[in-house]
């Protein structure tokens, strides 16, 4: 029988965040990888050699493909996951966009335009309507569409029952960030085994500008952003995958500790995400345990899309204080852009698998 799934393809294929694209989409029920590109340095390889593959095995559809360069003229999918390091983002996306492709990007470049949507679907899902002004504002067909700062990405699910419900005014953040954040083949061995390291290059101003765009009102025309200022320490620790964000919050109106667990425990984000291929059972999930959340224990819950969050309790400089943690490569960065597009089929801005 024909596979009448929608072709992608994946742009920095061969990095971390590219890798996870790989192996998320292995199977998937919409998509169907047609193809792989990277730098120069892997482009005319077999995937399975360009790739140094980090968890388990190279998909067998995916092992098998040539890997191309980040040509607009040599690569045709319609739909485009950008794994591509900031550096080369900037010029390659938009030339994606502007020959008529969806391009689902995972860089810093474009996050903060105005006319780009940011977007976690159960967050601001409404957001994707920006892409009209995009397209009239720059002329092109295709369009750019961004996931956030893994660090910011997990702050903010953790965030949305809070804002909604109490609306946030100061936040407090610090952050313990894994390896995995850093790409491949990323931080040596031997700056993290068994040590903290205190800085992590632009990773603060991200974490501190990206949150009110995703919790602002999309107005019709742009996003207006929550009015709340937010301060980052971020840190990157030994560990694989999963980033820890511990919080201070305070609000316009103070919830007590109870009534921000819930708040949360009955948060289930746009209801238009509920049943999509990659959407968890729960965005968010709080633990009682005071133990936990724990990256190595919980980072792949809800197949690495659940944010899980613990330690609710009062703070005593603004109101509340609780940790927040979640999967950085998929819930932050692969898993987070397929639920865009997911979302973009559903909406009917992208055309349903098959219906060519
Ligand atoms: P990475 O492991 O360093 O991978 C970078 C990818 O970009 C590789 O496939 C590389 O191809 C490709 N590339 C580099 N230079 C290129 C060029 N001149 N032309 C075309 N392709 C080029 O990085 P990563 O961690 O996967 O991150 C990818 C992007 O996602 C970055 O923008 C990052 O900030 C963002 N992000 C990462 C995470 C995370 O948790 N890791 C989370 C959220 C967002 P070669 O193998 O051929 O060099």
């Amino acid at each position: 029988m024909a596979d009448t799934r929608i072709p992608i393809a994946v742009l920095g294929a061969t990095g971390a965040v590219g890798q996870t694209f790989i192996r998320l989409l292995d199977g998937h029920p919409w998509f169907r990888v047609a193809e792989v590109a990277a730098s120069e340095r892997s482009a005319g390889k077999r995937y399975a050699e360009a790739a140094n593959w980090l968890e388990g095995s190279v998909p067998a559809a995916a092992a098998a493909l040539t890997v191309l360069p980040c040509d607009v003229t040599r690569v045709g999918s319609p739909l485009v996951f950008s794994a591509l390091d900031a550096a080369v983002a900037g010029e390659i996306e938009p030339a994606f966009a502007r020959a008529g492709r969806f391009v689902l990007s995972n860089a810093k470049n474009f996050r903060m335009d105005a006319d780009v949507p940011l977007v976690i679907p159960e967050v601001n899902a409404g957001h994707l309507d920006l892409i009209d002004v995009q397209r009239s504002a720059r002329g092109w067909t295709g369009a750019i569409v961004t996931n956030a700062n893994c660090a910011a990405t997990v702050a903010t699910v953790a965030l949305a029952p809070l804002h909604e419900a109490f609306g946030v005014r100061t936040v407090f953040a610090a952050t313990m960030q894994a390896v995995s954040g850093a790409g491949y083949p990323g931080v040596p061995s031997l700056d993290i085994l068994g040590n903290v390291i205190p800085y992590i290059g632009d990773e603060e101003p991200k974490i501190e500008r990206e949150m009110q765009k995703m919790l602002g009102r999309f107005n019709g025309a742009s996003v207006e952003s929550a009015p709340f200022v937010v301060s980052a320490h971020a840190n990157r620790v030994p560990v694989e995958n999963g980033h820890t964000v511990v919080m201070s919050v305070g609000f316009e109106k103070q919830p007590s500790p109870e009534e921000a667990i819930a708040a949360m425990r009955e948060w289930r984000g746009a209801p238009d995400v509920r049943g999509l291929p990659s959407a968890p059972d729960v965005p968010l999930h709080y633990f009682t345990e005071p133990t936990h959340p724990q990256p190595r224990r919980d980072a792949m819950l809800g197949r690495g899309m659940t944010v899980s969050v613990g330690r609710m309790r009062a703070d005593p400089i603004l109101h509340v204080k609780f940790v927040a943690m979640g999967h950085n490569t998929i819930r932050g960065a692969a898993g987070g852009s397929i639920l865009n597009a997911e979302l973009l089929v559903a909406r009917g801005m992208l055309a349903r698998p098959g219906s060519a």
